[in-house]
């Protein structure tokens, strides 16, 4: 296969080409860099520099493509709050203008990767797609947006299309921004430099933590899996875990335990999210491998920032 990832340099998508690449595919990036680095990508990954936005420069990129992987996106949740046009203007412009410049050459398929966010507040937990969206902060909506101009422009212009719901992905090379960082590694780089753990609300909400090498595996199949049309597929762990549950986990891989203060006058967002993965076993034989002990491990090994601040404690100064 000769596949495009948009987004490519980015978390996920570094760690789809590279393994896009083992595999023997073909494969061609585009990113802008406004958050991805092309370090770790694969030599025999072609990297271009540009934004997903760009229509002729799409046209290009998609000559004798089969498939798109599309992950270029703003991604973080409490920045969109802040700045909802630039999260439109990318997030779903970015993917009108994908699903246009496919339409333009006649490329196959496009698997996008869209977020457990969209599912907001539900009354019932495991999340599963028969669900009605509802989302509560723009990035969410975006990625809403995104599915349904995904699925449409699909269905006009004889595109495959898939959907996959992200629940939160960890995993090495994340990336954590000075304010608003991801989680897991927020959480983990704390704690191995001997800092408090701040935690918004009581600790006692729930996310789904899926790592990297099962997220890949799941965009991996969903670019050639049959009888996945126009499917909105979860892809997560399948286990509901606690901040405060997180909050032990790191610091048995950390081997130290940290501070932990809570912030009442914030709250954690939505309070419970668990993946149901029975779509992704029936449509893409999915099933996840990695446990969080065992994804913990592997990040503190494998990721060199991580490695950088994992030091022996020596105490406050
Ligand atoms: P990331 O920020 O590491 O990757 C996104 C990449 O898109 C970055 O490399 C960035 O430079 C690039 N980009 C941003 N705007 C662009 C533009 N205008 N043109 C070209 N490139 C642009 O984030 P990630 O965690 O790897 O997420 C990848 C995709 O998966 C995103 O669409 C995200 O919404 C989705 N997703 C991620 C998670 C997660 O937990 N990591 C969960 C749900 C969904």
């Amino acid at each position: 296969m000769r596949v495009l990832i948009t987004g490519g340099a980015g978390f996920l998508g570094t760690a789809l080409a590279n393994r896009l690449v083992e595999l023997g595919h073909h494969v061609r990036v585009l990113d802008d860099l406004s958050a991805g680095d092309p370090a770790r990508l694969s030599p025999r990954v072609l990297f271009t520099r540009g934004d997903v936005r760009d229509v002729p420069k799409l046209w290009s990129l998609l000559q004798s493509v089969q498939c798109v992987f599309h992950l270029a996106a703003r991604v973080s949740v409490p920045e969109s709050v802040l700045y909802a046009r630039d999260y439109n203007d990318v997030n779903v412009g970015g993917t009108v203008a994908v699903m246009e410049a496919m339409r333009d050459v006649g490329v196959a398929r496009v698997v996008l990767a869209s977020s457990a966010t969209v599912y907001g507040v539900q009354a019932s937990l495991p999340l599963h797609e028969a669900m009605r969206p509802n989302p509560q902060v723009p990035y969410a909506v975006a990625k809403l947006a995104a599915e349904h101009y995904v699925f449409t422009l699909g269905a006009l212009h004889h595109i495959e299309t898939v959907a996959l719901r992200i629940f939160n992905a960890y995993g090495p090379g994340q990336r954590i921004p000075p304010v608003h960082a991801p989680v897991v590694p927020q959480l983990l780089k704390q704690t191995l430099a001997g800092g408090s753990l701040v935690v918004f609300g009581n600790g006692q909400q729930t996310r789904d933590f899926v790592y990297v090498d099962d997220v890949v595996s799941a965009l991996v199949a969903a670019s050639q899996a049959p009888d996945v049309n126009r499917q909105i597929i979860n892809v997560g762990s399948g286990q509901e875990t606690t901040i405060n549950e997180l909050i032990q986990a790191i610091a048995a891989a950390a081997g130290r335990a940290p501070e932990v203060l809570y912030n009442d006058h914030e709250t954690g967002g939505v309070v419970h999210m668990v993946a149901d993965l029975h779509k992704a076993q029936r449509l893409l034989g999915y099933a996840p491998s990695v446990t969080l002990p065992q994804g913990l491990a592997q990040l503190l090994e494998k990721d060199p920032r991580v490695q950088l601040s994992h030091t022996p404690h020596r105490g406050l100064s």
